[in-house]
């Protein structure tokens, strides 16, 4: 077992249990991709178990504090039936369920969403790459399920030095899916989806969504960003009847209008756009053009915080155009999903945006992600998803 040892001073994150040593924090130590260290501080003391990454900024994440733990196939087994445990009581209103968390559930650099009776799974890590066949075999062994696809395509893999790799890890089928989310069935494919296949960390908003939307009685809804239009089919249960959605993914909308049938809505009161969102916002407002309802559920316009100063500016944009286009009395459920821009900023970038427009608004309800998103109090980075509910006065 090699050792990874680090600077004076360098300890304190880990002793929080915060999860991740930073290359500039070692004093010294190597290992290979993936492989289980142990990381002490500068007396030499223990401070975790972790897996080392040689390419990545990050060069150790934790995957236990306990000297005790060995990390073996039962390590693996034993965290993936406590997440599952957490789920199993978390009373989710759909068969489409976040299962694994990364750090949030004691596995950094691994996602793992279930759909239906098809599984999921991101290896973001050296160390979830290295271990990935164990992974496989626990999950499918906890859940009694036989098909594990594999969306190893997102971006961070690069920083692990990692190429992506999509496709059937274990069991085999077709990529499509129908998952029944509040009283909604949606399709999604696993293989061509965004992430591994639909956005599962706004389900309890799109829930929420049809019940302001029946509250307000509000008619026309305009859903900006709407993939494959779970804002929209909440929209239309919550009685809505002019229902707009704007994406700038053909395939995504073309899912869109297949849900409004599916779920036994009037296709004439739901319309698709392929377009910009900022541009289509521009248009509908010369056209004067107005919205009882309005979602904004931007893609990450800040990965990091180093990016938030020009996103906070796209942000402010949207917001304010949508403040404009909507009726009196009108809801914004405005959301961002960046890492990069926490709650407060978001506020105010949401209140400057009223202030541009010269709109004033009552805030009725602050959001965040689906309790099987979890934000633990040891890794504040968790936290991603924001929201506001505006009702403009
Ligand atoms: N609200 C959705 C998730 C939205 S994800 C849900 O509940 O499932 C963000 C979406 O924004 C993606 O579908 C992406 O295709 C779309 N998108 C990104 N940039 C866009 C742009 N400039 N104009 C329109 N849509 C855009």
């Amino acid at each position: 077992m090699k050792t990874i040892q680090l600077r004076p001073g360098k300890e304190r994150s880990l002793l929080r249990r915060h999860p991740w040593g930073f290359e500039g924090s070692i004093a010294k130590g190597k290992a290979d991709f993936g492989e289980t260290v142990r990381v002490v501080g500068s007396d030499g003391g223990f401070l975790c178990w972790a897996a080392y990454s040689p390419s990545s900024s990050i060069k150790v994440r934790a995957w236990s504090f306990d000297e005790a733990e060995r990390i073996d196939a039962e390590f693996f087994e034993r965290r993936i039936l406590a997440a599952l445990a957490v789920r199993e009581r978390l009373g989710i209103e759909s068969n489409g369920v976040r299962l694994i968390h990364g750090e949030a559930d004691g596995l950094p650099g691994l996602i793992v969403d279930r759909y239906a009776d098809t599984l999921v799974a991101q290896f973001l890590a050296a160390g979830t790459e290295q271990w990935k066949g164990v992974i496989a075999d626990a999950l499918l062994a906890a859940t009694g399920l036989a098909k594990l696809y594999e969306r190893s395509d997102s971006g961070v893999r690069q920083l692990e030095g990692l190429p992506p790799v999509p496709g059937w890890l274990r069991g085999e089928g077709p990529t499509t899916v129908e998952l029944l989310e509040s009283s909604w069935r949606l399709t999604l494919d696993v293989a061509e989806g965004h992430k591994t296949g639909y956005y599962l960390d706004q389900r309890d908003n799109r829930r929420d969504f049809a019940v302001w939307v029946r509250r307000l009685k509000a008619q026309r809804v305009l859903n900006c960003y709407s993939y494959t239009g779970g804002f929209s089919v909440a929209a239309l249960a919550g009685g809505a009847t002019e229902v707009t959605s704007v994406d700038s993914s053909a395939p995504a909308l073309a899912r869109a209008t297949a849900h409004v049938v599916l779920n036994g809505f009037d296709p004439a009161h739901h319309t698709a756009l392929d377009a910009d969102v900022n541009a289509t916002l521009r248009q509908f407002l010369k056209e004067g053009r107005q919205f009882d309802a309005i979602v904004l559920d931007p893609p990450k316009f800040a990965p990091s915080a180093a990016h938030a100063e020009r996103a906070s500016r796209a942000y402010k944009d949207i917001n304010r155009l949508g403040l404009k286009l909507l009726a009196p009395g009108g809801l914004l459920a405005t959301y961002s999903c960046s890492g990069g821009v926490g709650p407060e900023l978001f506020h105010k970038i949401v209140a400057s945006a009223g202030t541009d427009s010269g709109v004033d608004g009552a805030i009725v309800a602050r959001v965040g992600a689906a309790p099987d998103h979890p934000q633990t109090l040891c890794f504040p980075e968790g936290e991603y998803l924001k929201g506001l509910l505006v009702l403009k006065r």
